[in-house]
């Protein structure tokens, strides 16, 4: 047996479900005191659970979906509805989905006249058919744009769109992501647009995606697989060509390999540069910027939205806001907030820290792959090690870095991995809210 330490629960889990007892003694660290990471449904004590953090998934996460089939849940499939809203009085819809602004006509409320609705809704009109005119140079050009990402400013001045882009598709990706306009123009064009164009077709995990979380938990508990849970891993030093040394508050141990499922700056801090050769990636990592999000949660009986829904709100202070909207069993409202407009009243308050989805981050998570290759013992995971910041990304560098163990040690693939093998050739596109 090779042993192996997987610093971060969050899709390290599911690393150590591929590894353990196939070849592989794993123990799996965890600085919280509960597993899963960004995986977070929360319960309250009236039985209403809503996701405190990752939510919504797209038809694109093959493997994920699979490993949910695996472990016998079940998808939900449902519809978000977005809508943006520009604080200074004009609302905008803003449908990623063609389709949607027919069932927005045919849903006229026959009490009020045509004509008082006409004006808002030409102006919407108008503002989708030259959002959509963008989308369509974008799906000519996505291919390029994905092998040769370039801010999404300098795309706009290349296809002569400034105007409009300043007055909403700055607004709406600032809204949407929690970052200033300015920073909006720096994200790379082919992720920005990413979010435009996907579509409301989305999918949850009935009974909340921490069941994924507490399936694979009951799973490794049974084979005898040590989690080690408000562990925070302190440094990671190579000790001689084949040996790690993770430690601690608690005290050290000896591993084989370590695979490193955390964020870039997460993982600056516990690798030891001199010893494990890697003060180039530390360097990475810390060009990689992240930002605090705090989502707060409401009983929201609001006549805005319809009851029995969870409505998530981002705002900025540029007076821009987005929801998108899903249903759900509670009337409960996920805002991001930020700390200086935290509501009053919370049945909930959780913190985060989100990547800059920028060029910075995508160069980071290309020389984690390529790093990864060497197989050399050390191997970064997580969706630092993935394509962009989802899920599914997380998922597949799980994945990878399975198949680089199996290979390197020459053990025989395990059916669990065998049967993701026909699934994650194709690129996955980030969900389509977050
Ligand atoms: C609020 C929010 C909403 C999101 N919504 C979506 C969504 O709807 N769909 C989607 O696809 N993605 C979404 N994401 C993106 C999300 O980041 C990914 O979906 C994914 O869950 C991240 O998994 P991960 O394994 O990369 O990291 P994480 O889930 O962050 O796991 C990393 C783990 O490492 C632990 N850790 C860190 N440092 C150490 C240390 N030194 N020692 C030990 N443990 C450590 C952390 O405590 C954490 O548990 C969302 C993210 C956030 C924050």
């Amino acid at each position: 047996m090779k042993r192996i330490a997987i610093i971060g629960s969050g899709t390290g889990l599911f690393l150590a479900r591929l590894l353990h007892n196939h070849g592989f003694d794993v123990t799996v660290y965890e600085a919280a005191d509960r597993l899963g990471g960004h995986i977070n449904t929360l319960k309250f004590p009236d039985g209403r659970i809503v996701e405190g953090g990752a939510e919504f998934l797209n038809p694109t996460y093959t493997c994920f979906f699979k490993l949910i089939e695996i472990l016998g849940l079940k998808l939900n499939k449902f519809t978000a509805t977005m809508e943006f809203t520009d604080l200074q009085n004009n609302t905008f819809l803003f449908t990623p989905c063609i389709n949607d602004i027919f069932s927005k006509i045919a849903a006229y409320d026959k009490n009020k006249s045509f004509i008082e609705n006409l004006e808002n809704d030409i102006n919407e009109l108008a503002y989708l058919k030259k959002l959509y005119s963008i989308i369509f140079k974008f799906k000519q050009q996505e291919d390029k744009l994905t092998r040769n990402p370039i801010f999404l400013k300098d795309w706009i001045t290349q296809i002569d769109e400034q105007d409009f882009a300043e007055k909403f598709i700055y607004p709406v990706l600032s809204s949407f992501y929690g970052v200033t306009s300015e920073q909006a123009k720096t994200k790379m064009t082919h992720y920005a647009m990413t979010y435009l164009i996907t579509g409301s077709d989305c999918y949850e995990v009935r009974g909340g995606l921490s069941q994924y979380i507490d399936a694979l938990k009951t799973h490794l508990d049974n084979i005898n697989c040590t989690i080690k849970l408000s562990t925070k891993v302190q440094k990671i030093t190579k000790v001689s060509d084949n040996k790690f040394l993770v430690k601690t508050e608690k005290g050290e141990d000896e591993y084989d390999n370590v695979a490193i499922c955390v964020s870039a700056e997460a993982a600056k801090e516990i690798l030891d540069e001199n010893s494990c050769e890697t003060s180039g990636l530390i360097n990475i990592f810390s060009n990689v910027l992240y930002y605090d999000t705090v989502l707060s949660f409401n009983d929201n009986n609001s006549e805005e939205y319809c009851k029995k829904v969870v409505v998530h709100i981002k705002q900025t202070n540029e007076g821009a806001k987005t929801t998108a909207t899903k249903s759900w069993n509670s009337n409960i409202s996920k805002q991001w907030v930020t700390e200086a407009t935290i509501p009053e009243n919370n049945l909930a308050i959780v913190r985060y820290r989100h990547p800059m989805m920028n060029d910075k981050y995508y160069l980071a998570q290309e020389i984690m792959k390529a790093h990864n290759l060497k197989n050399n013992g050390l191997y970064f995971g997580s969706i630092m090690a993935g394509m962009n910041d989802s899920h599914e990304s997380g998922i597949r560098a799980s994945l990878n870095i399975a198949r680089l163990l199996f290979k390197k040690y020459n053990f025989k693939t395990p059916k669990i991995l065998k049967s993701f093998d026909s699934l994650d050739t194709g690129s996955e596109k980030m969900c389509c809210c977050f």
